[in-house]
């Protein structure tokens, strides 16, 4: 079979989940995707929409996954869930409405999963959900949404998180060299942010390539380029390299906002950097992230550093103003981050086996209220 590659659903269910993996497949207009609901002890599954060629029900039932352990980490009254879609993001626009409202009108019945966008999907996509079926966040603002890519909150949340990690590094903001994997909706804000504070963008990639200058990257010039339709290595001033030659980036900080996976025990120690932050989900096998904290490099996990994006939206689904939404973020952000490597530290764990402690003591808490973990 093509496209979704249908995987045994008890190669990777346990006791917190997944409650349901709903398959969709509409040959007429080429729809084939993914629904994973893993827990929903804490409320209404939220997670985002995937669009790529390559999805899978695994990477789906394991970014749900990473849903639950965010969501509870953040506090908020949701579960975790997830959505893919095979296609490229770049296909024409009303083969893309078709199909994203064709997945809206499959799962139409599964209250337990709230929309939300993810890479290769956006605040039109989920305007197009509202429009079939009402149950999503992350909207335009014109239909009542506070848009969380474009205003960027998740790297809004990540400068936060590198701000509390930089207390347990020997490095200050102020000249800091950063390299940013990915120029998205995460990408993009982040490298912004960072700038602000004083951080120099070394090097930052996209699906086309990476652009270097060891002097620094204009933001603006970027984002301008971004805007415009271009590639980041379209940029005038600096070294045009392949995708992957990102890893091998000299930088204080390096922040994956692409893939998952694209660091694993092969190639981390390619990586020459002080501090990672997930700025994408599961960007970094378990075994690597072992690899760097034994050489010292901090390492802030993905559902900890990332969900400035999913703390925005479920403030929009509970009617939040904007500015509300981004103190939630900066306070919760700050709060767990500090707490995690604290933990971290104390205990003489992983940054990610302390934010499983503080997750997961969260979410067996809120499955203890339940009779059962279906509704
Ligand atoms: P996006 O689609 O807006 O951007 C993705 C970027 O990655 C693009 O610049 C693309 O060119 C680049 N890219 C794609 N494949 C690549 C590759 N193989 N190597 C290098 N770059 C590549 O997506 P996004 O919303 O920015 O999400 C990025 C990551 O962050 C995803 O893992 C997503 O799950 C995670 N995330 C996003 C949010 C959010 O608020 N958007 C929140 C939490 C986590």
């Amino acid at each position: 079979m093509k496209g979704v590659t249908v995987g045994n659903f008890f190669d990777f269910a346990d006791e917190l989940g997944p409650l349901k993996v709903i398959h969709v497949h509409e040959p007429s207009i080429g729809l084939q995707g993914v629904l994973v609901v893993d827990n929903v002890a804490k409320g209404p599954s939220i997670g985002g929409v995937r669009m790529a060629p390559d999805v899978t029900t695994e990477e789906c039932a394991r970014l749900a996954r990473a849903m639950t352990f965010k969501n509870a980490a953040a506090g908020l009254p949701h579960g975790g869930g997830k959505a893919v879609l095979v296609g490229d993001p770049k296909m024409p626009k009303e083969q893309k409405a078709m199909l994203i409202r064709g997945l809206a009108c499959a799962l139409r019945e599964v209250e337990q999963y709230i929309f939300a966008p993810d890479m290769g999907t956006d605040e039109e996509c989920m305007a197009w959900v509202k429009d079939e079926i009402d149950r999503v966040v992350a909207l335009p603002r014109e239909v009542g949404g506070i848009p969380l890519d474009e205003i960027g909150a998740t790297g809004f949340g990540l400068s936060h998180v590198v701000d509390v990690a930089l207390d347990f590094c020997d490095f200050d903001i102020k000249g800091a060299r950063f390299a940013v994997q990915g120029f998205g909706a995460v990408g993009k804000h982040v490298t912004n942010f960072l700038s602000m504070n004083g951080a120099i963008p070394v090097a930052v990639c996209d699906s086309a390539g990476t652009i270097h200058n060891p002097d620094g990257l204009d933001v603006k010039k970027l984002l301008a380029l971004k805007d415009a339709g271009k590639s980041v290595t379209d940029y005038p001033n600096g070294n045009k390299l392949d995708t992957d030659a990102i890893i091998d980036i000299e930088c204080d900080i390096w922040i994956p906002a692409a893939r998952p996976d694209v660091i694993h025990e092969d190639n981390v120690n390619r990586l020459n950097t002080k501090m990672v932050i997930e700025g994408a989900n599961i960007p970094i096998t378990h075994g690597a992230e072992k690899i760097l904290h034994e050489k010292g490099i901090l390492c802030v996990p993905d559902f900890i550093a990332n969900a400035g994006g999913v703390i925005c939206a479920a403030m929009e689904y509970q009617g939040a103003s904007q500015s509300a939404a981004f103190s939630t973020i900066e306070e919760k952000l700050r709060r767990n981050t500090r707490e995690v490597l604290e933990t971290a530290k104390r205990d003489q764990i992983l940054p990610r086996e302390a934010s499983l402690v503080l997750a997961r003591k969260r979410v067996d808490r809120a499955m203890s209220f339940r009779r059962w973990n279906l509704f």
